[in-house]
């Protein structure tokens, strides 16, 4: 039949309810001839040429993201500029070019190579770098042939946006208020493209298969981000739970703001902090858009990736005198740096591992490697005069490191004190429980320190002896297993008795089956993702 209903499923990226026109995205390509040229070094001078307007066009989208969506997001662009920069993404076109071929071909096929080869890989992070590749692949024929991208039919609006996959540089072209969701048939959950699209707040699904190509341009579809279905000629009944859907949305966000500016407070009468865990200092803003009560967790080793070198104390003061100041006299809990494991920076040119999430990670890297992390917690103390700071050092797993890092913070504060630089004497100083072994002994650990922020995603990894990183294991990952929760109660009941507060700043903390259980267990303070703030406190609430 015709018009019957059709439903299609892939896996939702991007929660949220929408209507449109589905629009298949026809890219641009450059029609590229695999014809051989005479002279290589005319070749490589256009592809130079390309490769800088495709850099000077990526620094603008860089720019221009980071000033409309914040820095995390705007990050992307910068890892392209890197590839472009990249010796071995350069010799794989270049490759090319020695064989004779243009510097379109050059392009075009030493992009797809990397791509396929990253396609290929069994790291889930490196195969969703696959759309990064091809994106910059893309943006250098297309800097060949002279020309701009063009995404959208002019004037369109409504439009369900339907791809193969889609690069984060075309996502982030996406006018907001055209594009209602976005549909690709590949990509991954993981992915540039997923994360920005729900920083965008826009719908999306993923990995809907070859069966979207079978769907009609221009027809009118239903889309659910959150189960992941797209459905086209809807019953009468579809349509109805649709809208019932649209007008439970509309309830929910006016509930939500009905806990907006309450404070929670525990049967016995404990108060409940609601924060925000961040990335950067830009993100600051939408914990206290959210009214979120603080930051909980500041990840600051997102200030140390994505780049060629660490960033200096002066660019860290900054953005820690940024987050402080927007927070304006909240509590900003700022995390040093937690580098190794699934977080590297090659710059800093550490022997690989065989077992990095067991290795060199967190507060041992800072112990080993005393001249960044001084120069981190110069930057931290420093901007402790703009607000109300306190230092989490992550990975603990034994007292002699809280010690450690305790005293190599009292000698930066004492050599500032020499140079006379202010810095705040009423900083807080925690450490983070993501070890079992930390938890075993947080009654002697409660003694060196301010407050416990406990880590679930690492101590239900650490304690249950499951790869957080490995799709293979995600079956056995389970954070509710009987004995995470019982390291997170002897933590709090710990803390407690020491009279000291406790924070949970792992995705636990936003589950909504653990919210009565965490509010009757008492902990201090939930710290979750910016838009889970409101959702949360609002459960508390109830
Ligand atoms: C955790 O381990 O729970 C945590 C909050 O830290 P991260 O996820 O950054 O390792
Ligand atoms: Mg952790």
């Amino acid at each position: 039949m015709a018009n019957e209903m059709k439903t299609v499923k892939g896996k939702g990226a991007s929660g949220g309810l929408a209507k449109g026109r589905l629009y298949f995205y026809k890219r641009q390509q450059a029609s590229v001839s695999k014809e051989r040229c005479f002279s290589k070094a005319e070749e490589l001078e256009k592809l130079r040429l390309a490769i800088d307007r495709a850099a000077e066009e990526l620094e603008a989208l860089e720019r221009e993201t980071e000033a409309t969506l914040g820095k995390s997001e705007a990050e992307v662009f910068l890892i392209h500029r890197m590839m472009l920069a990249d010796g071995e993404f350069l010799s794989a076109l270049e490759g090319y070019l020695d064989e004779g071929y243009s510097a379109e071909y050059a392009a075009l096929q030493g992009s797809r190579d990397l791509a396929s080869l990253l396609a290929a890989s069994e790291d889930e992070y490196m195969k969703a770098r696959e759309a990064d590749v091809r994106d910059v692949g893309d943006r250098i024929l297309t800097a060949l042939s002279g020309g701009r991208r063009q995404l959208l039919p002019k004037g369109a609006r409504g439009v369900i946006l339907c791809a193969d996959d889609l690069t984060p540089g075309e996502t982030v072209t996406l006018e907001k208020g055209r594009v209602v969701a976005f549909i690709t048939a590949r990509g991954s959950g993981n992915s540039h493209t997923a994360i920005l699209a729900r920083s965008m707040g826009i719908p999306a699904i993923y990995g809907v298969g070859d069966e979207l190509f079978t769907l009609p341009e221009g027809e009118e579809a239903l889309v659910n981000g959150s189960d992941g279905a797209l459905v086209i000629h809807p019953d009468e009944k579809t349509v109805a739970a649709f809208q019932q859907g649209e007008r439970e949305a509309a309830q929910y966000r006016i509930f939500l703001e009905s806990a907006r500016g309450k404070r929670v407070f525990a049967p016995s009468g404990r108060e409940i902090l609601v924060y925000g865990n961040i990335a950067g200092s830009k993100e600051a803003a939408d914990v206290v858009a959210a009214d979120g009560g603080g930051v909980g967790l500041f990840r600051s080793e997102f200030l140390y990736l994505g780049r060629s070198e660490p960033p200096s104390e002066e660019e860290q003061y900054l953005a820690y005198k940024e987050a402080l100041l927007t927070l304006g006299g909240r509590r900003v809990v700022i995390r040093t740096l937690d580098i190794g494991a699934d977080k590297q920076a090659p710059y800093l040119g550490l022997a690989s591992e065989e077992n990095p999430a067991l290795g060199l990670r967190g507060i041992r890297l800072c112990l080993e490697e005393q001249s960044i992390f001084r120069r981190q917690l110069r930057a931290l103390l420093r901007a402790s005069v703009y607000g109300r700071l306190a230092i989490l050092f992550p990975m603990i797993a034994s007292r002699f490191e809280i010690l450690q890092a305790k005293e190599i913070l009292k000698e930066e504060a004492e050599g500032l004190e020499r140079e006379g630089i202010p810095f705040s004497y009423d900083i807080e100083v925690g450490i983070m429980i993501e070890t079992p072994a930390a938890a075993l002994i947080s009654e002697s650990l409660a003694a060196e320190v301010d407050f416990f922020s406990i880590g679930t995603n690492d101590l239900s990894q650490y304690t249950l002896a499951v790869d957080r990183q490995n799709p293979m294991a995600a079956a056995f990952f389970d954070p509710h297993h009987e004995a995470i929760l019982k390291l997170v109660r002897m933590t709090v009941e710990n803390a407690h008795k020491a009279g000291i507060w406790v924070g949970i700043c792992g995705e636990l903390a936003a589950d909504p089956t653990l919210t009565e259980y965490f509010r009757t267990l008492e902990v201090d303070e939930l710290s979750v993702v910016p838009c889970e703030i409101l959702p949360l406190k609002a459960r508390l609430l109830s």
